[in-house]
Parts: C-alpha cells; structure tokens; sequence
C-alpha cells in the first residue's frame, strides 16, 4: 500500500506534463519503483490520442504505469513481478458495450429461438418444452426474428396452439419489441378479438381482423405480466453467467439500460463480494409520465452520482433511461415518411399510413427530462425512427438552453436515421455542453438487417447510423450490442462498423458510411468509455489508467474485414487481474 501513493503522484505528473507540453509517442516516464506485472512481446493497441502501438506495458496494483518497448518495460519489472510474454499477439483496451441487457437469465432458462430458421422449427423447439413441463406451466422463449426464416411471417398463436393447446406460451421477438401468445396465454390475458389497441401498442390482426397472438409494445403487458418473475437465485447466476461470457469475449464494462426490480441489489451485492468482473454504468427506467420520473429520481437521487461510484469505478447508478419511440423491426418506431411491408406503405388498422408512435406523450416527454436534466442527472433516450431523433435532440437543445449544464452527456439510444437537423445539433450539443451523443448498435445492420431493410426500404436504409458522416461532423457515438437485440460480442460490432452487411453477405447497407477498424474500435473503447463517465480509468492504454486489457489471437488492425468477425479472445484482465484466460478454459 506505502507504494501506491507516490507512484500515482508519479504517474499524474508525468501525464500532466506530455499534456502540457503536447508530447506524442509512448510516455516516457521517470522510473517508477516496479511494476508488478509486465505485458511484454505483443502488439499493444493502445488508442492514445495518437493511435500509438507499443510492444510492452507495465502494471502495477492494476494500473498501467508505462507503455513503450520491451526494453524500456522490462526495465521496470520489480523483482517478484509477473511476466505475460504476448508472442506477438495483439492487445487492445478491454472492450465496452455502451448498450446491453445485462441478463443472460433467459439463456439459462427459456427457449433459445436466435438461431432457429423457420416458424416450424420454433414450433418444434415449444413442442419439446412443453412435454418436460407440468401442466399449465408458463412456456417462455426469446431471440425470434421472421426475417432470418425461410417462410418469411411472424409466428402464430395457431402455430402455438397445435403444440401447446393448455399450457400459456410467451415468445418474445429479438427486438424486444414484440412477441407471440398462443390463445391460453392471449385468454388468460383477457385478450380478444375485440379488445382494441392500447395507447402506444399494436394488436395484431389479420385481415378478417382476427388474432394473429403477435402483441406489439404496450400491447404486450397483459401478457407479460402474468409471466412467473425468475428467482433471486436465477437472476444472480444469470448477472454472473453474462459477466463471465463477457470476459471470455475481452469484454469489461456495461452501459445497462434497465436495471430494474432486484437487479441493483444483485450487483451491489456481487461486487461486495467481489464477484463483480465487468464494470457496470446502469441506467434505471423512468417510465412514462411524471410520477414514474419524480419515483425514479428519488431512487437515483439516493445514490452517489457520477462520476462517483460503487467500488472505485466498478459500478454506477449512471442515470435514466426513457422511450421515445419503439422498433424499426416492428414498424412502431415514430417517423417521418410511413413504414414499409413488403416493399409498399405499410397500412394501420385504421386504414392509415403507419408513421409508428411515440412511446411517452411528446409534451410530457419534455417534461420529464426536464425535471432529470435541471437535477443534474443523465439520461438517455431510445430513438430510432428519425421523427422521434428529432423529438428528442431538440428536447435536449432547449433545455440546455435554458439551464447549460454541461459534461451531463445526454445520449440517444440507437439513434437510428438521424435527420440533417439532427445531426448538425447533435455536433452542436458534444461540442458546446458535452451532451447529445448517439449510443448506437452496428450490428443491427448485419443481425436484423433483413427486417430493417423491409422496413425501411433501400433509399431510407442508406441513412442508417451514418458513422461516416459523424466523423465528418465531429461527432463522437459510442458502440454496444443491444444484446438480446444481437449477440453481445463487440467483435460483431467491430466488423458491422466496416462491413455493414446482412446475415448472407449480399446486402450491404450504405457502404458510403462504412468506417475503417481504428473509428470502429474508438467506438467500443475510449468513445464508449466517455459514456460511463470512465475515459479518465478505462479506454485506452496509457500510464494512469486501469489495466483493462484483452489479448486476441489476431491483429485487427491488419487482418481483412470478415476475419474481425472471428477475433478470438485469449486473455482479459479487469485492473491487471486475469478475469479470463482461453488457455486456462481449455485445459479444465
Ligand atoms: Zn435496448
């Protein structure tokens, strides 16, 4: 412990003075008293400023204290030290996902549906379940997505009734954002044929108006809420199964859009056991009108707020998530020129172009950040239709207007096509108040990139997440996964960044927005350390920071496009510790 003081004192000097004096280049430090672990041999991506690559880095009690060559890094190795030779293998920054349901309870326990091909086959998947479960069980499925079938249509509550007549079936879509019951789930419910559409909700029908069981947004509550909670003890082994997965894919730090219920308590407790191997920023829902906002901000406001956190940066009640609108899967996203279905105008019920909705009452939406924003707390907004983008960079620009709070780093959740407007504001807003950043997903474009093309059409899908032109305009987006929405791995989000491609490969979406590894990479490092108000610990390799560190078996910054795609992670450490290593997990 004697150590560390002076050698932090070191190491903040030494950072202060190459930024003074605007130095590039590995920093050179003065010689600190030793470093208890040394990283030697590799090809060290470090995302400095620069875009530096070193040979070697030195830790010591889990910070980095110098970057540079092996030569100059062995230097420092004190006498007991521990020495990781690399043989030439890549390291980056751990990798950070700036937008991920944290919970991999449903991996453990429902049915897996992310890579079934057909309604059939999900069909047979329920079959199965059904017949290992008591009678009148609640049956729960999750990862289905139409446009990966080859017949191409939603799954049934028909379908479901030839397999699961008795027992109550819930299967959500991939986005989240819609699902399918069969009849006893739709009855239990109270749904039928005559009930109409909620506020900001879809019933879907066929065109003799029957039930088709796909209940859309609000629409799915009824159902959902007679869903069994999973235990305590579930959701523990699900918080830790996702941490673990994380790790094994260089993966160290969460933005969590949705803690809700025991979630909180669950992470407060594995981190006082020190359980806890990814850091987590969590963002707890502020519901839909004013007095979910004012119960959401009495809870945040009885927790430390950032930059302060949990475990010295472990764990942050980071802020407040709120719905603009819903899914460019579903068609429920709010927009400015109506939805496409198999290419033409895709009709509502009530014989109109379907524009999507808004998910919270615009008016009452502004108020609601209002109320957070002039308290000081962060929010972040899901937006994807480019109606609702508007809506809400707007919302952001008056306020700040009114009360210039900066460093609050307001973001907009998926951010999908943004307008014109809605870019020049939002580089407006990072670069005057440090707020109005998109925290967006590339791999929707490749994982439901079937269902966006359906939806969007050609000529709008060339807007998708235009990373190209954020880069024109300045403008700083961080990277994430929406996992469940896509598997979580940042590598997919690596490749999705450059390659911007559908499942088979043959649909490209707007290559003119295409960026190269080293923006993609920024994104899921540094620029998405920014967004959990860690870029001073984590992000990038440099003396000072945490040595959250991941070993891969290739170099991305030369390999081809699709090989970024199979990265194959061989070491993580979280603060110099090893919280994963492929090496170890193959020889168990
Ligand atoms: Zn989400």
């Amino acid at each position: 412990m004697r150590l560390l003081k002076p050698l932090l004192r070191v190491v903040a000097f030494a950072g202060l003075a190459a930024l003074l004096s605007g130095r590039s280049g590995p920093a050179q430090l003065p010689p600190p008293p030793g470093a208890d672990l040394i990283l030697i041999n590799g090809k060290i991506i470090t995302v400095d400023a620069q875009d530096s690559v070193a040979q070697a880095v030195a830790i010591h009690k889990g910070k980095i204290v110098a970057v540079g060559t092996n030569e100059q890094i062995r230097k420092l190795a004190s006498e007991h030290a521990r020495v990781i030779d690399l043989g030439g293998r890549t390291a980056t920054p751990g990798l950070i996902d700036t937008h991920c349901h944290f919970d991999a309870t449903d991996e453990l326990y429902a049915i897996n549906l992310a890579s079934v091909k057909s309604v059939a086959e999900a069909v047979e998947a329920v079959r199965e379940k059904v017949a290992s479960s008591k009678p009148g069980a609640w049956i729960q499925g999750a990862g289905w997505d139409e446009g990966k079938f080859s017949d191409h249509r939603y799954i049934t509550a028909a379908d479901l009734d030839k397999v699961s007549p008795n027992n109550p079936v819930w299967l959500t879509h991939t986005t989240g954002h819609y699902g399918v019951a069969n009849s006893a789930a739709l009855g239990l419910a109270g749904i039928s044929r005559d009930t109409r559409d909620p506020k900001a909700g879809t019933i879907d029908r066929s065109s003799d108006g029957a039930l088709t069981g796909v209940l859309k947004e609000t629409a799915m509550e009824p159902v959902r809420k007679l869903i069994p909670a999973y235990t305590r003890e579930q959701q523990r082994l699900g918080l830790l199964k996702m941490m673990a997965d994380f790790n094994a894919e260089g993966m160290t730090a969460a933005k969590d859009p949705g803690t809700e219920g025991i979630r909180w308590d669950l992470y407060r407790e594995l981190l006082d056991q020190g359980k806890s191997t990814v850091r987590i920023f969590a963002l707890f829902y502020g519901g839909r009108d004013m007095d979910s906002a004012r119960e959401t901000l009495a809870r945040l406001q009885a927790e430390p707020k950032p930059p302060e956190s949990f475990g010295d940066g472990m764990l942050f009640a980071g802020g407040v998530k709120l719905f603009m609108d819903g899914s460019g899967g579903g068609r429920t996203a709010w927009v400015y020129d109506p939805w496409l279905k198999n290419g033409k105008p895709d009709i509502s019920a009530d014989g109109q172009p379907n524009h999507g909705y808004p998910n919270i009452d615009p008016a009452t939406y502004r108020e609601m950040v209002k109320l957070f924003h002039d308290r000081g707390v962060h929010v972040s907004t899901h937006a994807v239709g480019d109606r609702a983008i508007d809506w809400v960079v707007d919302t952001y620009a008056d306020l700040l207007k009114q009360t210039p709070t900066k460093h609050l780093r307001h973001g907009i959740i998926h951010c999908n096509i943004p307008t014109d407007h809605a870019i020049a504001t939002m580089a407006r807003l990072e670069r005057d108040y440090d707020s109005g950043y998109p925290e967006t997903q590339a791999p929707f474009l490749w994982w439901i990139g079937e269902i966006y093309h359906a939806s969007f059409g050609t000529k709008r899908e060339q807007r998708l997440m235009p990373y190209k032109t954020y880069l024109q305009k300045g403008i700083m987006w961080a990277g994430g996964s929406d996992y469940f929405v896509t598997p979580f791995p940042a590598r997919y989000g690596l490749w999705a960044s450059v390659a911007r491609q559908t499942p088979d490969g043959e649909r490209p979406f707007g290559t003119v927005e295409a960026v190269d590894i080293h923006a993609a990479l920024k994104s899921y490092t540094i620029w998405a350390a920014h967004q959990l108000f860690l870029e001073d610990r984590i992000g990038s390799l440099e003396p000072g920071k945490d040595a959250d560190i991941a070993v891969w078996d290739r170099d991305l910054y030369s390999i081809p496009t699709d090989a970024i795609k199979e990265l194959h992670c061989e070491l993580t450490l979280l603060r110099g510790k090893v919280v994963y290593d492929a090496a170890a997990t193959k020889s168990r």
